[in-house]
């Protein structure tokens, strides 16, 4: 038995499915998880010393690749002044002022420790600054574990939706409308029958948790028209796509200001740092200053906050953007190449630093399309590639991320796995 096979049924005695988050166990693609000792720029190693590629860095946050120096350097210096204080520090000024200054529509923020708070708050707070209940979010767009997002659509069109989880009472998502990805008729009929009830739409700009979906321009603008017409506040969630997609998140790609954006993984270079912010008159709206509540033990921890810094730092060199997309592009040409000589129902896309690989004719723009792609094909993808040392998200309904570290030798010898693998792959 291999090491990785001890320690998965070691864990599963003292931890639910042996795994702390549930994508993490394997459970769609089947097989060991691989447990992992250490990491270093784009590669990390399991418990029997094999080494991988990494394309998920940690769902998103590693883009300087693994353990970077300088990252690794500013926690130690940070741990060693303390590791939290429940009181203000100065370098929360400095996180809040480099965020507001990266991301224009930000004009205050608050720090949390996850994206689930962040977008959790961030609901809140619009709820509270408008006074209604009502809000909008889009099939396939994951926006963390709070329980008014934990919502699919209902049985009709523009009928409010239903609890994906159980423990999530119906009377919590019943204010959860449940609309199409890139359908803007939908969301026209929604603001013309409820307009004046909905308090928000929280969207992902860049969908990277079905696969990698992009918005289309008229998709976001028609958002954007109709929450300013109804006085309904926009929020982005850019947790995943933030920093990720550009310096100044997907939001500077489309031109778009939201009126709030919450943001995650990057910010916090590996560690826990997420934030949500916007517009000042409705940031007032929180506690100290207003109604609405909203708390953190660690939030702005300085040891977290000191990673966040100096990624956010890392991340402004002068061609950063330009070669991390150069090599995601690279990536995803390759093995698209790969792909049609093999003469494979397959395709790639990229964006930034994050791509998407699709077992479907065509690059998908919605959970429909996406849903129809060929689950069994991925899954052998996915164990071949793995056995070729090359570590993919273990699902074929989550986005991929390339970090700064994944050389053109990296990308290479990914592209070659990929073109052998896919001469193996059957229907
Ligand atoms: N929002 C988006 C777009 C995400 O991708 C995620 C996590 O993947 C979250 C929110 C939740 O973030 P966290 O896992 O830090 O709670």
């Amino acid at each position: 038995m291999s090491l990785n096979e001890t320690l998965f049924q070691r864990a599963q005695i003292t931890t639910p499915g042996g795994v702390n988050s549930p994508v993490r166990a394997f459970r769609s693609v089947g097989g060991t998880p691989r447990f992992i000792k250490k990491a270093q720029g784009p590669y990390f190693w399991d418990a029997d010393d094999r080494q991988y590629i990494d394309y998920i860095g940690s769902w998103g946050p590693a883009i300087l690749g693994h353990a970077h120096p300088e990252v690794i350097q500013a926690v130690q210096e940070a741990a060693t002044l303390g590791l939290s204080f429940g009181a203000p520090t100065e370098a929360e000024i400095l996180m809040a002022e480099e965020i507001c200054k990266l991301v224009p529509s930000i004009e205050q923020v608050r720090l949390v420790s996850s994206g689930t708070e962040a977008t959790m708050s961030a609901l809140r707070l619009a709820r509270g600054a408008t006074k209604r209940d009502k809000i909008i979010k889009f099939e396939g767009c994951y926006h963390g574990h709070a329980d008014s997002l934990l919502v699919k659509a209902g049985s009709g069109l523009l009928t409010f939706g239903n609890p994906t989880s159980a423990g999530v009472p119906e009377d919590f998502t019943k204010h959860t409308l449940v609309l199409d990805y890139n359908n803007c008729e939908q969301l026209e009929s929604a603001f013309q029958q409820f307009g004046d009830q909905i308090a928000c739409v929280i969207v992902e700009p860049v969908a990277g948790n079905m696969n990698l979906i992009k918005a289309s321009e008229a998709f976001l603008q028609t958002m954007r028209r109709l929450c300013s017409h109804h006085g309904s506040i926009l929020i982005f969630d850019e947790v995943m796509c933030g920093f990720r997609v550009a310096l100044g998140g997907a939001q500077s790609l489309y031109n778009i200001k939201p009126d709030l954006t919450a943001l995650g993984k990057v910010i916090g270079g590996g560690l826990p740092v997420a934030s949500f912010g916007g517009r000042a008159d409705i940031m007032a709206h929180l506690a100290p200053l207003g109604g609405v509540y909203q708390a953190g033990t660690l939030s702005g921890n300085p040891v977290a906050v000191a990673a966040g810094l100096t990624t956010l730092k890392l991340i402004q060199k002068p061609g950063f953007y330009q070669h991390l997309s150069t090599q995601t592009q690279k990536l995803v040409d390759g093995v698209n190449a790969a792909a049609q000589e093999a003469q494979l129902d397959f395709c790639a896309d990229a964006i930034g630093g994050m791509f998407g690989l699709y077992f479907s004719k065509t690059v998908p723009t919605s959970f429909e399309q996406v849903m129809k792609s060929d689950a069994n094909q991925f899954k052998q993808f996915f164990h071949k590639m793995l056995d070729h040392g090359i570590y993919l998200a273990p699902s074929a309904f989550e986005a991929g991320f390339v970090s700064a570290t994944h050389d053109d030798k990296v990308i290479e010898t990914t592209i070659n796995a990929a073109r052998s693998v896919f001469s193996e792959l059957t229907c």
